[in-house]
């Protein structure tokens, strides 16, 4: 990064980072290093204490949690050192979608939400999802969406302070692992992320704190993604009001995706002849339809210096995902984008770090969080084997972020190909056989109408 960008990126940054006097033993973690893959070490060490202090918190003030720890007869005095964070119970992801539905909703999200939670008032007993979404946004608390396959949806309720220490802690793998620049142009292949608190528009939406929103160009601008929009698409409507809207709405129109597709291309070739570099960011599946249109029309574009950010896990049908690194020579290609300039990013609602690959295409975990993978039964293995990812997060103070998911990774102590300090994820990460397929781009790829 040259000084200037650092600079700037600094002031950006400054925003997330709380008053000194007031800092808790994860703000510290978070923001006493400013490199943090060159510190890897010293800031790891300051994770712990932080773990140590968050695992307090949830145990304190989470009854549900704490109810956990019950049945797995474990204390906070049982954690004295890193080597006793193996017995810190981790809550399976599928908990925060195991919601009832009406009158329960509300009772089982305080029930989520460690210590007291900022109840709106609500018109009714049960309002919809979108509802409380709203009014809880209005309260400081973000929940962030996302859904499987199944239709279910994952719940993940983050108050102001947890939000912005996640930016902070994405930024700085940003800033890190790509080529920064604050002028650059972004292409963000997403719904606006200022309409929706879908996963992968918010995470995406961090953009907006990196470059100038004016520099921004998104793909579907005017399109709102709430819980009921997805509902309808899959023609879950209850009410008789709701299934005439469903009609009405019923998929994005292949109208509107088709215009957008050509905006971009456009926009694409503007960027050449201009001789300007961007930042591509989306689900891969998003700009695979975009170079699908384009190798159809004969079109190819050189934008050396621009680079690509795919991310929010590949389609539900994953015996048709592309490998990579067949797609990176897809890019390569038409977009003329190196391969060291294509990045790929693995990040859930519930972890408040992203793991994003560096120019070797191997997933950095930040030492702001525990990375663990586990046999079918649940206990650690270590290194250089495949199994089930789960993580010891110690960010969010509104729900406990110790967490197996249905993810498979594998994780190799250093990265075979940069220096960076701290283990990586292997570059292929799969669902797991069995367990139901989930993330944003499925949701996404379900929104776009085949012809
Ligand atoms: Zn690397």
């Amino acid at each position: 990064m040259i000084p200037k960008a650092a600079l700037e990126f600094e002031k950006r940054i400054g925003k997330f980072i709380p008053l000194k006097e007031n800092w808790t033993p994860i703000d510290k973690a978070l923001f006493t290093q400013n490199i943090y893959f060159k510190n890897y070490q010293s800031t790891a060490e300051l994770t712990f204490d932080a773990i140590k202090y968050s695992f307090n918190h949830h145990y304190e003030n989470n009854t549900l949690y704490r109810r956990l720890c019950g049945v797995n007869k474990i204390t906070p005095d049982a954690i004295k050192s890193k080597e006793d964070f193996n017995k810190i119970p981790l809550v399976p992801d599928s908990f925060f979608k195991d919601y009832p539905e009406g009158k329960g909703f509300l009772n089982w999200l305080d029930n989520v939400y460690t210590g007291s939670t900022p109840m709106p008032t609500f018109r009714t007993e049960t309002p919809d999802h979108d509802n409380v979404i709203e009014e809880f946004n209005k309260k400081g608390v973000s929940i962030m969406f996302t859904s499987g396959t199944s239709g279910r949806f994952s719940f993940i309720p983050r108050d102001t302070g947890s939000w912005n220490r996640l930016k902070y802690n994405a930024m700085r793998s940003v800033v890190e692992l790509m080529d920064y620049n604050p002028n650059d142009t972004v292409i963000l292949l997403i719904p606006d992320p200022r309409l929706t608190n879908l996963t992968i528009a918010s995470l995406f939406g961090i953009a907006y704190d990196l470059y100038d929103p004016e520099n921004i160009h998104v793909a579907l601008e005017d399109t709102k993604i709430t819980t009921s929009f997805l509902r309808m698409q899959r023609n879950e409507a209850i009410g008789i009001k709701e299934k005439l809207k469903a009609k009405a709405m019923s998929k994005l129109s292949p109208m509107v995706q088709k215009r957008s597709d050509a905006k971009i291309i456009n926009l694409l070739e503007n960027l050449e002849k201009e001789g300007r570099r961007a930042n591509i960011a989306g689900p891969p599946f998003w700009l695979n339809r975009i170079l699908e249109k384009m190798i159809k029309e004969g079109r190819k574009v050189k934008l050396p210096d621009s680079q690509v950010l795919t991310g929010g896990g590949w389609k539900a049908e994953e015996d048709k995902r592309a490998p990579e690194e067949i797609f990176r020579e897809k890019v390569e290609n038409i977009l003329g984008i190196t391969q060291d300039r294509y990045h790929d990013v693995y990040a859930m609602s519930e972890c408040s770090s992203i793991f994003l690959s560096c120019e070797g295409h191997y997933k950095h975990v930040p030492p702001t969080v525990i990375p663990i993978v586990l046999n079918e039964e649940l206990n650690p293995i270590g290194y250089n084997e495949f199994g089930r990812f789960a993580f010891i997060d110690p960010i969010p103070e509104s729900y406990p972020g110790f967490i197996i998911t249905g993810d498979r990774v594998k994780l190799l102590r250093k990265c075979p190909v940069c220096s960076r300090e701290g283990p990586v994820l292997d570059v292929e990460v799969s669902r797991l056989p069995g367990v139901e397929g989930r993330g944003c781009a499925a949701v996404m790829a379900e929104l776009m109408q085949e012809e």
